[in-house]
């Protein structure tokens, strides 16, 4: 149940780098903070992490968005803050840096990246080895300012993973200021949850290797650390982490391709956690009230997520067909030719919703409608050939062919096309199955579509007979001697 946002309820942000196009971990990711801080009267901030200048485009912090708002999560609601931009506050990451150089928690260095890597190669370690620490060194133009990891081990306790132990030992003098004065990421994230009042961090686990020295960061900077949560990365079938590069992660791609965001919604919320009854119940699909009263971080699995773009489609399949039909017809018009008759489409739609596993699909199962009355469907010579075969096929089409052509207007129903077609099989002893072959094809121009006397009740008396009609003559066309 969603609470009303209440003084001093808690503070989730989701944080993306505007680098690329929006990924659907990240998607992910958004939403565990959005339905915990909707459930729990707390507050979803948004945070665009701009600080990369090399990587950044303006033109993906839009996309982040109106990918946000395309799975629900609006800056309507009072949930909401933001978009912050972590490029504005660039001078507090600054002072904060400062301050841990003044109280001794951090120190400066002017080892090049090379140098400390010479140093490493011949003490035999890896990384830094905190060769600046008691040298004094003080600010100067090319030195790096380093964060003085203490002795002892660091314990994150993880909502997910419980207490993650990690020694210090293990972690070297990590940089907080570059040479050129300009801040890492990890000091300015800290730095902005700090500022933020954030008091949940629920990212994904990729993150993990950097959260002991963030807590750290908080503690030196005197501030209580926030309630952190890891949850582990979606994976493709190989088991590999989704990649940009092999994997179709955009969520605008799944958008565009006709997947209806709560059908997204409900997949990303059920990828490595189950909500509770689904079992019993035999299915994950449940509302995003359902999920956002359920969501349990502690529930989610330690293991990654295989984001399985075939279960995504059926979650869509099952959503589709679950669709009033006007937010159908709404959903799908997007994907429809400008000069198709919405009339004509809505009448057929009902027969055509539960096939669906994209809305994109719609257009290729009826446009044999849409033709115009006098051109006819371009023919799939297969079907036709094997519907053609049957020694009895064309008698029985031409018996359906007169049949229909004379049913009076009143009759043009998808009921009396039915009835018409069974007791006119009765003689020839075939199924309803095998008799509507030949008549799919000629009407169609294919084997498989909408049910067949709902789409000849959609396409009117003319227009069937025209078509039944020519694949008569083509018939005999065939048959006749040369
Ligand atoms: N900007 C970081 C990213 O997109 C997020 C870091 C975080 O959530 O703390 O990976």
């Amino acid at each position: 149940m969603t609470t009303a946002p209440t003084p001093g309820g808690p503070r989730f942000r989701f944080a993306p780098s505007p680098t690329g196009s929006f990924h659907v971990g990240g998607a992910r990711t958004a939403l565990h903070n959005w339905a915990l801080a909707r459930r729990l009267g707390g507050t979803f901030v948004l945070r665009i992490e701009d600080t990369d200048e090399a990587r950044n485009r303006p033109e993906w912090t839009q996309g982040i968005i109106d990918a946000l708002a395309w799975i629900g999560i609006s800056a309507d609601d009072d949930h909401f803050e933001g978009p912050h931009f972590q490029s504005a506050n660039a001078e507090a990451h600054v002072a904060a840096a400062q301050r841990l150089f003044e109280s001794g928690a951090a120190y400066y260095c002017d080892l090049t990246g090379q140098e400390v890597q010479d140093r490493a190669k011949e003490l035999g370690i890896t990384g830094y080895d905190g060769y600046s620490r008691d040298r004094g060194l003080e600010p100067a133009p090319g030195r790096v300012l380093r964060f003085r990891v203490p002795d002892g081990t660091t314990v994150v306790n993880d909502a997910v993973r419980g207490d993650v132990s990690f020694e210090n030992s293990t972690i070297e003098d990590f940089v907080l200021l570059r040479g050129n004065g300009s801040p890492m990421f990890l000091l300015a994230n800290v730095v902005d949850d700090i500022e933020m009042s954030i008091t949940d961090v629920v990212r994904a686990e990729e993150h993990l290797p950097n959260t002991p020295k963030q807590q750290m960061l908080w503690s030196a900077l005197g501030e209580t650390p926030p309630r952190w949560a890891h949850v582990p990365v979606l994976v493709n079938e190989q088991r590999k982490k989704l990649s940009k590069r092999r994997d179709k992660v955009a969520l605008e791609s799944y958008r565009d391709d006709g997947i209806l965001p709560d059908a997204m919604v409900n997949y990303l919320m059920t990828l490595g956690w189950t909500p509770p009854g689904a079992e019993e119940a035999g299915s994950e699909i449940f509302s995003w009230d359902a999920l956002e009263a359920a969501f349990d971080l502690s529930a989610v699995a330690h293991s990654p997520a295989f984001f399985d773009i075939k279960k995504l489609v059926a979650f869509n399949k099952q959503y589709i067909k679950n669709l009033p039909l006007d937010e159908f017809l709404a959903a799908v018009d997007a994907d429809l030719p400008a000069d198709w008759d919405r009339q004509r489409f809505a009448a057929i739609a009902p027969h055509i919703m539960e096939r669906l596993e994209r809305l994109g699909d719609a257009p290729g199962l009826v446009d044999f409608l849409f033709l115009g009355d006098d051109v006819d469907p371009e023919l799939d010579q297969a079907a036709w050939d094997k519907a053609v075969k049957p020694e009895w096929a064309a008698s029985f089409l031409s018996d359906v062919t007169e049949a229909y052509a004379e049913l009076g207007d009143g009759e043009w129903t998808d009921e009396t096309l039915k009835s018409t077609m069974e007791s006119l099989m009765v003689p020839y002893e075939i199924k309803l199955g095998k008799a509507q072959a030949l008549p799919r094809v000629a009407v169609t121009g294919r084997a498989v579509g909408p049910p067949l006397f709902e789409a000849m009740d959609v396409m009117g008396r003319a227009e069937t007979v025209r078509r039944l009609r020519g694949a008569v003559t083509r018939l005999e066309a065939s048959s006749a001697p040369d």
